[in-house]
């Protein structure tokens, strides 16, 4: 009976700590956890024959020189077991082991043995933690430094295979599984997901399983879980399907994903100004996996149908353990020819023997002789697989994520930086401007009060000094009317003198007063002199504080405009950052599809350039639009017109980049991009910078709108002199695509011809790359097509302009061009052309019509084909022609 079923799987694709892999490794091997100390250890040299592996990679990925590893073999002897102890109590056993030479004798009769060496031998008498340490542990070590690594057993069922390698999922490892019966894989951890396909890249031959579930390690408790669950599916599916795992084939796979740091930046000088980008070290990730493989029973290849399962299952556990043993045999005998294909189990493990992994296989025999043929034929398989020699590499990647990241914290660093410098600037003026107006206040009170008790003193000594003159004046009056009553008649001579006696004394006193007066006015002037002295002072003191108040503010502006730099050069490092991404992307794309973009089935459908399948996943996507906010529309915008070159054409890329998607094509019109794009196409003489502004160009030019925005600006004229003066084959592309999109608007027809565009458009056809072809085809194509929609409501009567301007020699002439994508557009713009028929008589001319007779028998498109049949039997002047050719048709 035979039954193949078969178990594999992958944990984590991203982010397993190598700790979380090490530990939950020893447990597969109940080996103790500090075994698996992380060292550095280059993988074993090993001289001798390789054969070779997988060959180139992408430009994102390094794979770093390879270092040849031959596959380890290890064989281990099971005890004797409680029916054997019974059963061949009389009987020596067929094996005996010599762990210190590393033989193994296998006795062939009484007298006779053969002698077999191996890397390891392992008696009956080992332990699992030996077994794990010389089998295992050198191949763990690797995974962890980057190598993918394989961990194997074969024998016969019975034998230790499962005992060696762990029970996957009880309280031990395994991972994530897939199921395969008769070779189909069934995923463990979404058992309805019942056909999984394998996949391989046509570049780097790496091989995935991109149908099954991946689940993320977060740590052992996580990892045990995941194991348990698969383990409880596979007994399950086991169960349902009435196998056993000596049946099936188990893998368990473990991805590994690690940074590496400290490397120097190579995007400092493939990217942009040294100066900015090399304070940056290049992130990078390793990836690398482990396969655990425990194969179903080794007796199954000679027994398998000669029990009772049917055929079918007979054949496919033949099918994958044979193919094994032939790629084995193959490999060991370094043939031409490998049949990894045979199988899926060697597609899986295709990395594993002939590949760049590091790979243990441990043979598993039992002690007794009543299965000496089933030992003999296992320690051969071991034999043959000692010779099979592996390239060990590690492959690098750049780590985007990370260093967007850290550009990201560096950011808000510096911003947090700024923002504290600056309100210290502000406090501290705040403070030097609240002191100064406090003492300036407090001068000017103590001002006001000193000038007002002076003045009050003042008065009051005028009002005394006057009280005085008063009472003076009046005590003298008084002395004189008396004298005037005693003696009025004849004595006023007498009476004169002591009254004049008296005002002399009054002005004698009057005077010293004014003098005392005089005196104190002066005081009081020096006073106030004094007073406006200690003003001036303080006016001095007050303007050097305002120089340094301006210091401090012209110390702020500095400030500012550093700010501002560093904003610049982020922005900058931003562009890099994205138009690095963009790159790695279009390399990744140009490697997968191997770097031709095949044009859509639809021939209706414009054309999206560049970078169409930009983004490979929602997250990227999300990071570039992330990217984009931060940076800003308008300052990429601005970029545009930077003076340094460099700095242009990323902002050139980057804008491309961006006009790529629909959503931001509204924007990017809307902040002014159509028409920046125009300038620097106008402006520039830089090839690279024509290349990507028409290829933005040609992606603006996909809505209608936008068409007639790009003609009203000129765009036409601008295009046709791009053409021109183009080197490059894919600046061509770009701008005829960029043509070919503007010739399907109807209401543009006329203008575009009138302004050289057919002609620019035909004019290309000089540059023989197919990508052109593509574009020039599917331009006439539309143009050809808005044409015959203008015949038929009857707002066009006259030739086609097509043939006006010179096109219908080529369009015959690739009539027949073996790209069937360029065929099909001239097949289609041939039956618009014959629509009417004033351009009959040029078409027969031409050669067109055995062109349509050709459409409409041999075109494999049945509305083509239709569409030119129907064309020809409607028009007289064909007709006319076929009948005088006498060819019969219609
Ligand atoms: P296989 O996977 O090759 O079919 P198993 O691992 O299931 O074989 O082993 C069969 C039986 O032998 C199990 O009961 C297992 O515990 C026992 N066994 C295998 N190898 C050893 C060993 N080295 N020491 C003790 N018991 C062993
Ligand atoms: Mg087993």
């Amino acid at each position: 009976m035979a039954t193949a079923s078969f178990r594999s799987g992958a944990v984590g694709r991203g982010g397993v700590k190598a700790d979380t892999i090490t530990n939950r490794t020893s447990s597969i091997n109940s080996a103790p956890k500090s075994s698996f100390k992380s060292k550095s250890s280059a993988p074993p040299q090993n001289s001798g024959l390789r054969r070779n592996s997988t060959g180139s990679v992408a430009t994102s990925t390094k794979e770093r020189g390879g270092v040849s590893g031959r596959v380890r073999v290890a064989v281990r002897l099971r005890p004797r077991n409680a029916e054997e102890m019974v059963a061949d109590t009389d009987f020596a056993d067929c094996v005996e082991l010599q762990p210190e030479l590393k033989r193994l004798n296998l006795r062939r009769n009484n007298w006779d043995t053969d002698t077999y060496e191996f890397d390891e031998v392992l008696t009956e008498f080992a332990s699992q933690k030996r077994v794990y340490e010389a089998v295992a542990k050198p191949v763990v070590e690797n995974v962890l430094d980057g190598y993918n690594g394989t961990v194997m057993a074969y024998g016969q069922t019975g034998t230790g295979k499962t005992y060696t390698l762990g029970r996957l999922g009880e309280e031990d490892t395994a991972d994530r599984g897939i199921m395969l019966y008769m070779e189909s894989i069934q995923d463990l951890l979404d058992p309805a997901n019942g056909n999984v396909s394998i996949v391989e890249d046509p570049k780097t031959g790496d091989i995935s399983l991109p149908g099954a579930t991946v689940m993320e390690i977060r740590d052992q408790k996580s990892f045990l879980d995941l194991l348990q669950l698969g383990e409880a599916h596979r007994i399950a599916a086991n169960t349902i399907l009435n196998t056993e795992s000596s049946r099936s084939h188990a893998i368990l796979m473990v991805h590994v994903k690690r940074s590496v740091k400290g490397r120097d930046s190579a995007l400092s000088t493939e990217h942009g100004p040294s100066h900015l980008a090399k304070t940056f070290k290049q992130p990078v990730v390793r990836r690398s996996k482990l396969a655990v493989v425990d194969l179903a029973g080794s007796e199954r290849i000679s027994k398998s149908g000669s029990e009772a399962h049917t055929l079918e299952e007979a054949k496919s556990i033949n099918l994958s353990l044979t193919a094994l043993g032939k790629c084995i045999n193959a490999l060991a005998e370094n043939s031409n020819h490998v049949p990894v294909r045979d199988s899926k189990l060697t597609r899986l493990l295709r990395d594993s023997f002939g590949g760049t992994a590091r790979t243990s296989l441990v043979i598993t025999i039992g002690p007794s002789p009543r299965h000496r043929g089933e030992t003999a034929s296992t320690i051969m398989f071991g034999k043959r697989a000692m010779k099979v020699e592996n390239m060990l590499k590690t492959k690098e990647e750049f780590d985007y994520k990370g260093l967007s990241r850290r550009l990201d914290i560096q950011l808000d660093k510096l911003i947090a930086e700024h923002e504290s410098q600056q309100k210290a600037f502000q406090d501290e003026i705040e403070r030097i401007a609240q002191e100064a107006q406090k003492r300036i206040s407090e001068a000017e009170r103590n001002h006001d009060v000193l000038l007002e008790s002076e003045r009050m003193k003042y008065e009051k000594e005028y009002l005394d000094a006057i009280q005085k003159l008063e009472q003076q004046w009046e005590t003298s009056q008084g002395k004189h009317e008396k004298v005037g009553v005693n003696d009025s008649n004849n004595t006023e001579k007498f009476n004169q003198e002591p009254n004049d006696l008296g005002v002399t004394e009054d002005i004698a006193e009057i005077k010293r007063l004014l003098q005392n007066e005089t005196l104190l006015r002066k005081a009081a002037e020096e006073e106030i002199s004094d007073l406006k002295n200690q003003i001036a002072q303080w006016q001095r003191s007050e303007a050097v504080r305002s120089t340094e108040i301006l210091k401090l503010q012209k110390m702020l502006e500095d400030e500012t405009r550093k700010k501002k730099r560093l904003e610049e050069q982020i922005t900058i490092l931003q562009n890099q950052l994205l138009q690095s991404n963009f790159e790695v992307d279009e390399a990744r794309r140009n490697l997968d599809g191997g770097g031709t973009t095949e044009l859509p089935s639809d021939l209706d459908s414009p054309l999206p350039l560049i970078c169409q399948q930009l983004r490979d996943s929602e997250e990227e996507k999300a990071s570039m639009e992330k990217l984009f906010e931060q940076v800003g529309l308008q300052k990429i915008l601005s970029l545009l017109e930077s003076e340094d070159a460099d700095v242009r054409i990323h902002a050139v890329k980057v804008l491309a980049n961006l006009a790529a998607e629909v959503t931001n094509q509204v924007k990017i019109v809307k902040a002014g991009g159509l028409t920046s794009l125009l300038a620097i196409l106008r402006s520039s003489s830089d090839e690279t910078i024509h290349r990507v502004a028409a290829g933005a160009l040609a992606n603006l030019a996909m809505n209608e709108t936008n068409q007639e925005l790009i003609m009203s600006q000129g765009g036409i004229r601008l295009l046709s002199v791009t053409a021109t003066n183009a080197q490059d084959p894919q600046t061509l592309r770009m701008v005829a695509g960029a043509i070919a999109n503007l010739c399907g608007n109807d209401k543009l027809q006329i203008k575009l011809r009138g302004e050289g565009g057919i002609r620019a458009l035909v004019g290309m056809v000089k540059c023989k790359h197919p990508d052109v072809l593509a574009q020039v085809a599917r331009g006439i194509a539309n143009f050809a097509k808005c044409e015959s929609r203008a015949y038929i409501q009857g707002t066009k009567s006259g030739k086609s302009l097509l043939i006006e301007d010179g096109a219908m020699p080529w369009i015959i002439q690739n009539a027949s061009n073996e790209a069937s994508h360029i065929r099909r557009h001239i097949e289609l713009a041939l039956c618009h052309i014959a629509q009417h028929e004033v351009n009959a008589k040029d078409m027969i001319s031409g050669g067109a019509l055995w062109e349509l007779v050709r459409i409409s028998r041999n075109c494999s498109r049945e509305d083509i084909r239709t569409l030119a049949y129907h064309t020809l039997t409607s028009s007289k002047s064909f007709q006319a022609e076929l009948k005088r050719l006498r060819v019969d048709y219609g």
